[in-house]
């Protein structure tokens, strides 16, 4: 089994926090994006890569950038080859991520004739002068009313991203985003503590000293906040930025945290071999659309002790945590006896044979990770 990502670098315009690889060209320039996702997709399967041949993908993520910019017939086109090339799992988790004002009903009509099944938002805050601050283009109501739409066209397995810690937000905007959200009827919620990316407006900002950073106990309040109201709300805190109603996790970015294979199509894609090769493809689009042979890409082959540090770094943030019995003698006794200081002062504990973070120790988990890591 794999996971299939396609990333749609395509944004009307730029969040001011956002380091994802995007463009805002638009135009002919999609359609020829797609031609050159199908041919990637073709050579992948044709090429060296071809482990991912003959498998079936039990998950597929449309993200982005902003992939409902794309117009309906290139995502029915998107979908005719990737049905044409892999064995498709009848129950898969088919995913697309939209922007709240794209969404409408036609769009989510044209939605129908593809096998999409969850709906992915970027919302970040409820907040309109902090949506206005993000530069987003979408305000409360529509997040709103867009949530509501996709649940009356069907889909009911709607995901919302909010974004807490923003420069000026206090504790009772955060209070009512996340209240806001859990009124929805939503059946998962991704929530991100703000970090400024290098490169970003947001960072010149901060570097300026027109911003600041929100003040680390307000931050940590914020996040307690959002533990108890999604547990009160019936959501399962499956990860540490990511909640779900009981049989609505995130199936996709779980193959992520399991390190289960994925193949990335298009440009700034990341792909995994579920051993030991990672593959990134470049942020440019326009190399990407004029490659006719391979897409430029980089590869990397994870040492022992990356190999390592990324299981540690990927298990200990699920609720599942660091399965023991998975590591090498040498790793396990390693991995226990970092974890000791932490097993005495409860910030990790051991459940069958698994070391999990405990609510505690779920507040310094990157100092956690960090001492478990070599
Ligand atoms: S947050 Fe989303 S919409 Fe905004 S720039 Fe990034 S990818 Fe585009």
């Amino acid at each position: 089994m794999i996971s299939l990502y396609v990333h749609l670098p395509f944004c009307r315009s730029r969040c001011i926090y956002c380091d994802f690889y995007s463009t805002t060209l638009q135009g002919d320039v999609m359609a020829r994006y797609v031609d050159a996702l199908e041919r990637e997709c073709q050579q992948r399967l044709d090429g060296k890569d071809n482990i991912y041949k003959c498998t079936r993908v039990h998950t597929i993520y449309i993200g982005g950038g902003t992939p409902s910019l794309l117009p309906p017939d290139l995502l029915q086109r998107l979908f005719d080859f990737v049905g044409k090339s892999f064995s498709i799992a009848p129950d898969a988790e088919v995913t697309v991520e939209a922007n709240p004002d794209d969404i409408s009903r036609q769009w989510l009509q044209s939605l129908k004739e593809t096998p999409v099944n969850r709906i992915s938002m970027g919302v970040q805050t409820f907040s309109n002068p902090l949506l206005r601050f993000l530069s987003r283009r979408h305000d409360a109501q529509q997040a709103i009313s867009a949530v509501r739409l996709c649940q009356e066209a069907g889909y009911g397995n709607v995901s919302i991203d909010l974004i807490y810690g923003l420069p000026g937000q206090t504790m009772s905007q955060w209070q009512s985003d996340v209240e806001q959200a859990l009124s929805l009827g939503i059946t998962h919620l991704s929530a991100y503590s703000l970090t400024f990316e290098e490169g970003t407006r947001l960072d010149t900002m901060l570097r300026k000293g027109l911003v600041e950073e929100a003040d680390e106990e307000l931050s940590r309040q914020m996040y307690h906040f959002l533990m108890s109201a999604t547990e009160k709300a019936g959501f399962q805190h499956y990860e540490i930025s990511n909640f779900a109603k009981p049989g609505f996790h995130s199936r996709h970015n779980s193959c992520y945290w399991q390190g289960t294979p994925y193949l990335g199509l298009g440009a700034g894609a990341h792909s995994y071999d579920g051993e030991r090769t990672r593959r990134a493809n470049l942020p440019d689009i326009k190399a990407y659309i004029a490659a006719s042979a391979d897409v430029p890409h980089e590869t990397e082959v994870l040492s022992d002790s990356e190999l390592y540090d990324e299981f540690i770094m990927t298990r200990l943030r699920t609720a599942v945590g660091i399965p023991l019995s998975e590591l090498p003698l040498q790793d396990r006794n390693y991995c226990l006896a970092a974890a000791e200081p932490h097993l005495s002062n409860g910030r990790l504990c051991l459940r069958d044979d698994h070391l999990c973070l405990t609510k505690q120790g779920i507040f310094t988990s990157n100092d956690i990770i960090s001492d478990l890591m070599k």
